[in-house]
């Protein structure tokens, strides 16, 4: 069986700014995967470059399939969604139209309107508040948000970039909570992009570290917390 995901050789970066250079990653079905590293090291990159919202070198495939065009639409339609670092909800809009522009692309009204109503129903604080409109959420309310939005499109595989930045401890347990039952119930894999390493890794059963645009170790989740120089530097303990 192909992965779900693979990234071969993946270069990108901003202009004369490289910032991956040449990265390996394989992401099979239902698989939870985290990618660590310092400030800078490129993990925002590497997320927009999987989610088509940059150009890269090298080979990205989905399902075993070459992805040719470099587009964010063609993504989700391979089913690949981003939950995009600072939340991206659509703050003008309310909170029941930002889920249905994440449901572009989908010709089933009734379905969209069904996975509008389980979303509510996983986050009822979103319930509560679907006529208002996004920018008067709450940091942890837009974050529940943003997630809900991307989860639309019924992706595969959910992109997260820092989704637990700057929300309270409890919020982000909340959260994490919910993303692993989502993987659990509906087999949606998970990259996990987090600076809160330890609870990424709880629910990770691969992990690959990023160093200056370069992996320079990844393995299985347990044997990695069970090394000294990654649980001092990421893990904390
Ligand atoms: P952080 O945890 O701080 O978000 P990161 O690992 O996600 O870090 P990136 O955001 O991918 O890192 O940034 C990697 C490098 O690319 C940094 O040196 C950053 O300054 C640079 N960079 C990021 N965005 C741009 C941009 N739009 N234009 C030019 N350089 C950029």
């Amino acid at each position: 069986m192909s992965a779900l995901l693979e990234a071969r050789g993946l270069s990108a970066g901003y202009g004369q700014a490289h910032v991956l250079h040449g990265v390996d990653l394989t992401i099979e079905p239902g698989q939870v995967v985290v990618v660590l590293g310092a400030n800078g090291a490129g993990k925002t990159t590497l997320m927009r470059s999987l989610a088509g919202l940059l150009p890269y070198d090298g080979e990205l495939r989905v399902d075993g399939e070459t992805v040719g065009a470099v587009r964010p639409d063609q993504m989700v339609a391979r089913g690949v969604s981003l939950v995009p670092q600072g939340r991206g909800t659509l703050t003008a809009l309310s909170v029941t139209d930002n889920l249905r522009t994440g449901a572009v692309g989908r010709r089933d009204a009734s379905g969209v309107q069904e996975d509008i109503d389980r979303w509510f129903t996983t986050f009822p604080r979103l319930a509560e508040r679907r006529h208002q409109v996004a920018g008067t959420l709450s940091g942890g309310e837009q974050q529940m948000l943003a997630i809900a939005r991307a989860l639309m499109s019924r992706p595969r595989l959910l992109l997260c970039d820092e989704i637990s930045l700057g929300l309270a401890p409890v919020i982000v347990q909340g959260l994490f909570e919910t993303i692993r039952g989502i993987n659990e119930e509906m087999g949606t894999a998970l990259l996990l992009v987090e600076q809160n390493a330890a609870l990424a890794m709880g629910i990770a059963s691969y992990v690959y570290l990023l160093e200056v645009g370069r992996v320079v170790q990844s393995g299985a989740a347990e044997s990695f917390a069970q090394s000294d120089s990654i649980r001092r530097v990421y893990l904390g303990y």
